[in-house]
């Protein structure tokens, strides 16, 4: 293990939720890695889940996997996205496990009859969580610590306090403090106001922290009046008042924060060395994103489409494929319950592509069941994420094996044909976190198939988040009547991947392949599922 210290940039956010911290971080991360620095990221979140591995998607949006089977806050998603870098279990935590360490600590009794108090005892462990981050990448040279929530909120006192203690150990060169405002500006008078950012940064300094750098979230340019009153109140030099203005796509922000001179403030205080960087490639995806040459549409159906934050690697995927075939994917959310109580036609019948994500419990199932019908009998290109590829599998059962009653134990517990069974080691499992099959496993593709053709590779890995999978009692029955499981677990126990060959394009998986797109490198399925569905409008509108 090489010595040398690892910088560290602490994010913190002001005024409101929702500034876009993740992607500033991921931003900067991006232009930092641009220019040689080894970097990686650590998300911080407040609430006392251990992880959001429990929690609904409508409190928290999706729960991004990652390789190891860490469930994890969908920001990991970005910075995976952004850095083009495989993240851990130890780049994300909450006030929930760094409880839940200290509190299985003092049941041990190594704190050998102290009083545990969250100065020093949880504040030590938010720094260990802290250098098991910066220790997790070999040669790191820069970490970036980005705190969830808001400056003021009661629940983020203690990051805080351990953020402050942070620089005071490893000093000013080595950390610095950047913090996301809101510069809000007010129709009515036609001016933007500070004093938001003003009173956040206070809050910061009574706790002892002075930020650095402060990037303000502003719809409007900011101006150098602006700027200069911004530095005076909050301390800071108007070089590091940095405007962090509203882009069309989240692609562009690292854009602008270099036009801005943010990864040169940053490289000047932690005293790295000054380098060039090259964003060709980032601007030709920008510019391809902003002007592309075809659209084609595709339906998203599930249960939680009024919450786009529920399918943001989806949606992240579609924008790289989209890119990928020279095409903008518009995407039609279908609420899966409408389906079940409309016709599948009158939904899906200006679409050219239909792909059914992943999903929990019973509500809105049998509308996913007669969309992929729907698909299956009108040949429209048909792409199945975990639960979809189990709906696939249901409703092939029943509509083509005569299995009139096939369903998942999920769904129906007193039904006599489970095609979708509980894997065997989830039988008697009743703790819910962590608990599912998680994280990265390898997967075996038949020769001959469109999943082979596709990958172009005998073997892949993806990443799984479910607890049920297909029965194999009833693999011969679904091979014989015409569906073919192109994808298996080395093994050949798991069914990972199934395909309709008499279709165009009519696959589905067991795992995620969402986790694994990146900006510059589309997910080869959903690059093929978009091609397909181009094909298709191309034939048919
Ligand atoms: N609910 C299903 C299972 O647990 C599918 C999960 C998912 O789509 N991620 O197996």
């Amino acid at each position: 293990m090489s010595n040398k210290t690892v910088k560290t940039i602490f994010i913190t956010g002001g005024v409101v939720s929702s500034l876009g911290k993740g992607i500033a971080s991921s931003s900067l991360g991006l232009l930092l890695k641009q220019r040689g620095l080894r970097v990686t990221i650590l998300k911080l979140d407040p609430y006392l889940n251990v992880d959001p591995g429990t929690l609904s998607p409508y409190q928290h949006g999706e729960v991004f996997v990652t390789e190891d089977g860490a469930e994890t806050d969908l920001d990991l998603g970005h910075y995976e996205r952004f850095l083009d870098i495989n993240l851990s279990q130890n780049n994300n935590s909450t006030t929930g496990r760094i409880y839940h360490n200290v509190i299985e600590r003092e049941r041990k009794g190594e704190y050998l009859g102290k009083t545990v108090q969250v100065v020093p005892h949880i504040t030590d462990e938010i720094r260990k969580a802290i250098d098991r981050a910066a220790s997790s990448v070999e040669d790191l040279d820069v970490l970036i610590v980005e705190l969830g929530g808001t400056v003021g909120d009661i629940e983020g006192l203690h990051f805080l306090e351990a953020i402050r203690q942070y620089k005071l150990d490893k000093g000013r060169d080595n950390v610095i403090n950047l913090h996301l405002t809101l510069v809000p500006y007010i129709k009515t008078s036609g001016e933007i106001k500070t004093k938001p950012t003003q009173h956040s940064v206070q809050k910061l300094r009574e706790i002892g922290i002075q930020p650095d750098i402060i990037l303000c979230r502003t719809e409007r340019a900011l101006p150098d009046e602006a700027r200069r009153k911004i530095g005076l109140f909050c301390n800071v030099s108007s070089e590091a008042v940095i405007e962090a203005r509203d882009a069309e796509s989240i692609y562009e922000v690292p854009v602008l924060f270099e036009e801005e001179g943010l990864a040169k403030q940053v490289i000047d205080l932690l005293k790295l060395n000054q380098k060039e960087v090259d964003l060709k490639e980032l601007k030709d995806l920008i510019f391809h994103i902003k002007h592309p040459e075809k659209k084609v549409r595709i339906a998203v159906t599930g249960k939680y489409v009024e919450l786009r934050d529920a399918y943001k690697s989806i949606i992240e995927s579609f924008i790289h494929a989209g890119v990928a075939n020279k095409a903008v994917v518009e995407l039609l959310w279908v609420d899966s319950e409408e389906v079940e109580h409309g016709k599948a036609e009158d939904l899906l019948k200006d679409v050219s592509g239909l792909l059914v994500p992943g999903g929990f419990g019973d509500r809105g199932i049998e509308g996913k069941i007669s969309a992929i019908k729907y698909a299956r009998e009108n040949d429209l290109p048909f792409f199945g994420i975990c639960l979809g590829l189990q709906c696939a599998v249901i409703e092939f059962a029943r509509s083509v094996c005569g299995l009139e009653h096939a369903n998942s134990r999920e769904f129906n517990p007193n039904c006599d044909e489970f095609v979708i069974d509980f894997m065997e080691e989830q039988v008697g499992v009743t703790r819910k976190g962590g608990t599912m099959r998680l994280g990265a496993y390898p997967c075996v593709l038949k020769e001959g198939t469109l999943a082979r053709s596709i990958y172009q590779v005998p073997q892949i890995s993806e990443r799984h988040r479910h607890r049920f999978e297909v029965n194999n009692n009833y693999r011969d029955c679904l091979e014989k009547h015409g569906m073919v499981i192109s994808g298996t677990s080395p093994d050949n126990m798991l069914v990972e991947m199934v395909e309709l060959p008499s279709k165009r394009w009519f696959l589905a998986g067991q795992f995620h392949p969402e986790f694994k797109t990146r900006a510059l490198r589309a997910h080869p399925l959903f690059k093929s599922f978009v091609k397909a569905a181009l094909d298709y409008q191309e034939e048919t509108k």
